[in-house]
């Protein structure tokens, strides 16, 4: 599978369209063509549905959201509100044993963060069971499903193979009446779980293994989130889904690839029923799109839940974990992600988007919206010998270069400054431009200085760089660029800064494929046309729990240890009020958010979302 790098066309569009200055606005993407708006628009064309289109979001709630769970939502509600029709939220609660109300919440939370309103659509599978429990019956009556009682061995070993046909089950010509008293007890908590299961009746010798007589409902003694105790049988997901979905009358039911074999089920069971005057027509179809495969994380909710009770990070809502919790906290922001899901386009087919592409859209919509603030991340003192002692300047940076109607803000200067120990070098490498002993470099916003030398302390390292200015010089007044100068850096006045928590974020995993057993360079694998046996072929199914189970190495092994830095820095003092989740660039170092839980007025703290550029390339 090809690992894109740079986004499809539209993203070069979308780079070309902005200001060579660096643009100021949110790059605008037109929506793009792709082969589900253009199903939508066809359908719309005939009539099909009325010109109705109804998608829905259907998470199972069993876990957080992650960034593969925001295509689906950005592309649900977003065709849903392009063609003026409605998406609704259903949560899949059909496993009465992995599911609670607190995810309920939170993914409902995370929806709502990314933008989107479901009104008064919010429902659950759970609603249908009653009516999913009268189909039952019906499907029974009309000599459709069955009673089996075969131990699940017995049925897997009689389902046959993709080559071979299944073996019919013994229970498969037991009567109408029979089947319908077997399932009524079921119903009524005579039987063990797993005693029998209720299965339709299609046909055992059928190519796709999913029309091999599927088994519909299970005894599960266990109580349900939001049922409670009323139900000891569960229905299953193929039977549940397309039956929800034409209950809500949805009319485009969007899922991922591998749910492609499962279609052919998906219109047998409400064919059925429609055609039996069960279900109204026009009935929903599925449409089945490449699930998002992205390169450095992981996004199976396995292993996110591994990471977290591993205790590898900080909770759901690490910044670096990739989950929308974990994105909100890191500064990542919603219209980011619409940026990320309209450049990397809706496809049939699986490919592994790079990291570097959403990385990039976040950089891109921070670039438009975030103020420019001044952060000193590893200071050294500066001391300016000629300016006078006493005096404190008031410079006037910019909030953003592009917005000049964003105004300016004022900020104090004076005899001593913190500037970055890296903006100066005793023994300069070639190119550098910045301090250096002798060299004159500008302070931005202020005046050109000239350094004229250094003090160490005990273990030779440089505590103190000394420098005269140019009171002619100062930014904005007439003349200041007379001279110019290579170097333009940033600094803060030691009585005006203040010391913040500043954690500095990078990505979770060190390779593109964590627990991949050759761990090459994403540079390799899109080479990969030249390459006669991809690596990742076999991840084509897009359930990248088969890479840890195939390989001998853990993911966990790949884990990035360098992926949080926690450090104090300093910064000015608009930053230390800001309000929790305000994003802004410091300068020259990326764009950087008030941590929504830590973060209080005097007590800073600050996470680095991404750096100004990509430092992976
Ligand atoms: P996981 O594989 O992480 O456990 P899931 O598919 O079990 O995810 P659900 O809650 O069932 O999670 O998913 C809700 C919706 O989100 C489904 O329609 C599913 O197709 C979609 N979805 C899940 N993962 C992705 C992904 N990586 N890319 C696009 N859509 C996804
Ligand atoms: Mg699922």
């Amino acid at each position: 599978m090809p690992v894109v790098h740079e986004q499809n066309g539209l993203h070069a569009a979308v780079r070309d369209a902005k200001s060579p200055a660096g643009g100021g606005r949110p790059a605008e993407v037109a929506p793009a063509a792709n082969f589900v708006r253009a199903i939508i628009a066809e359908d719309n064309h005939t009539g099909k549905y009325g010109g109705r289109v109804v998608t829905r979001f259907p998470p199972e709630p069993n876990g957080y959201l992650h960034y593969g769970h925001a295509k689906s939502i950005i592309l649900n509600f977003g065709l849903a509100a392009e063609n003026h029709g409605t998406c609704h939220l259903r949560f899949d609660d059909t496993n009465p044993l992995k599911e609670d109300v607190e995810f309920e919440d939170a993914i409902a939370a995370s929806v709502r963060w990314l933008g989107f309103d479901w009104g008064e659509h919010r429902y659950h599978a759970s609603d249908y069971y009653d009516a999913l429990y009268r189909y039952a019956e019906w499907f029974i009556e009309q000599g459709l499903a069955y009673v089996d009682s075969q131990t699940p061995e017995e049925m897997r070993a009689t389902r046959g193979t993709l080559t071979e046909p299944g073996i019919e089950s013994p229970h498969r010509a037991r009567s109408v009446a029979e089947n319908l008293d077997l399932f009524r007890r079921m119903r009524a908590g005579e039987f063990p779980d797993g005693a029998h299961v209720l299965r339709l009746k299609i046909d055992m010798a059928s190519a796709n293994l999913n029309l091999r007589d599927p088994a519909i409902y299970r005894i599960r003694h266990a109580r349900h989130h939001r049922t409670g105790d009323k139900w000891c049988i569960y229905p299953l997901y193929d039977y549940t889904h397309c039956i929800s979905d034409a209950l809500e009358r949805i009319t485009h039911s969007i899922c991922t690839l591998e749910f492609q074999d499962h279609r052919p089920l998906y219109d047998w069971v409400i064919e059925q029923l429609a055609a039996g005057g069960q279900l109204l027509r026009p009935l929903p179809q599925q449409v089945e799109f490449a699930r998002l495969n992205l390169t450095y994380v992981v996004l199976s909710k396995r292993k996110l839940i591994e990471l977290v009770e591993g205790g590898h990070v900080d909770g759901w809502d690490d910044p670096r974990m990739p989950t929308l919790v974990g994105a909100r906290r890191r500064g990542f922001t919603p219209e980011g992600f619409q940026l990320f899901a309209e450049r990397i386009g809706v496809s049939k087919s699986d490919s592994w988007i790079d990291m570097s592409v959403l990385e990039d859209a976040m950089r891109d919509d921070l670039n438009a919206r975030a103020q420019r603030r001044v952060a000193v991340l590893d200071p050294v003192k500066l001391v300016i010998d000629n300016y006078p002692a006493d005096t404190v300047e008031t410079m006037h940076p910019p909030n953003h270069p592009q917005h000049p109607e964003w105004g300016r803000r004022p900020l104090a200067f004076g005899r001593e400054l913190w500037i970055e120990r890296d903006d100066f070098a005793e023994t300069p490498p070639k190119g550098f431009f910045r301090l250096t002993p002798g060299a004159e470099v500008r302070l931005r916003y202020a005046y050109i200085v000239r350094c004229t030398g250094v003090e160490k302390d005990a273990d030779g390292r440089v505590s103190v760089v000394h420098c005269t200015y140019d009171p002619a010089t100062r930014s904005g007044t007439a003349g200041a660029d007379a001279r110019k100068v290579k170097g333009n850096i940033h600094w803060l006045a030691v009585g005006d800064a203040v010391q913040a928590e500043v954690r500095l974020y990078d990505r979770l995993f060190r390779v593109p494929f964590p627990g991949a057993r050759n761990t090459r360079s994403v540079k390799d694998e899109t080479a990969g046309a030249a390459d006669p046996l991809p690596l990742h072929a076999h991840l084509l199914a897009g359930d990248d729990d088969e890479v840890a189970d195939a390989a001998e190495r853990s993911y966990l092994d790949d884990l990035n240890p360098a992926s949080k830095r926690v450090i104090t820095a300093y910064v000015e003092p608009a930053l230390a009020t800001a309000p929790a989740e305000e994003r802004v660039q410091f300068e020259r170092h990326g764009y950087f958010v008030a941590d929504l839980i830590d973060h209080a007025p005097g007590r800073p703290v600050f996470n680095r979302a991404v750096t100004l550029k990509d430092s992976w390339k």
